[in-house]
């Protein structure tokens, strides 16, 4: 592969302005996608675990996710499907989006992603059972390596009754393909 060096960058369309400016926001802007490192996830369900006796499936669905893939730090983003049954606690429901959001603003796999989501909400209120499903596009597939522009990487992880009774399973899989945005 030949070496192409540019030498003056205005020859590439960019002023040097322009691009003084680029390292303070590229550190900005990682700074931001990366701000889950600062933050506890098991304090944040601490705070808002409340009891009670609704034992059906409490079903999160469809939470936009943003991440970056450790191996190239190139975003893969999508959707993630929370489900639980309580067994005497539930967690404030804004507070799962907000635990998606710090494991997500982490370097990741998405395997990781999906399990620390549900070993953590497993931790944290000892439901029947957890379900999480995420479905993302990938950067680093997309535009480099196999190129491929529709593909999706699906990932589950199943605790308690979630993995050991399959009608749970089947129940919390139909309700998450029922779009209710027509998507
Ligand atoms: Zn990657």
């Amino acid at each position: 592969m030949g070496k192409t060096f540019v030498e003056n960058p205005t020859l590439t369309g960019a002023s040097f302005e322009d691009l003084a400016l680029t390292p303070n926001r590229v550190h900005r802007a990682y700074e931001y996608l990366l701000k889950g490192y600062q933050e506890d996830p098991e304090a944040l369900l601490r705070n808002a675990l409340f009891t009670c006796t609704y034992d059906e499936m409490v079903i999160v669905k469809d939470v936009e996710m943003f991440s970056l893939c450790e191996h190239h730090m190139l975003p893969f983003f999508g959707k993630v499907h929370v489900a639980y049954i309580p067994n005497g606690k539930v967690i404030g429901l804004s507070k799962i989006p907000r635990l998606i959001e710090i494991f997500s603003r982490r370097l990741q796999i998405q395997e990781r992603l999906t399990t620390q989501i549900a070993e953590t909400i497993q931790k944290s209120i000892e439901p029947q059972g957890v379900g999480v499903v995420i479905e993302a596009r990938h950067l680093c597939m997309m535009m480099r390596g196999v190129e491929k522009q529709h593909s999706a990487a699906v990932t589950s992880s199943m605790l308690g009754c979630f993995r050991d009774e399959q009608e749970t399973r089947t129940e919390f899989l139909s309700l998450i393909r029922n779009r209710t945005n027509g998507a």
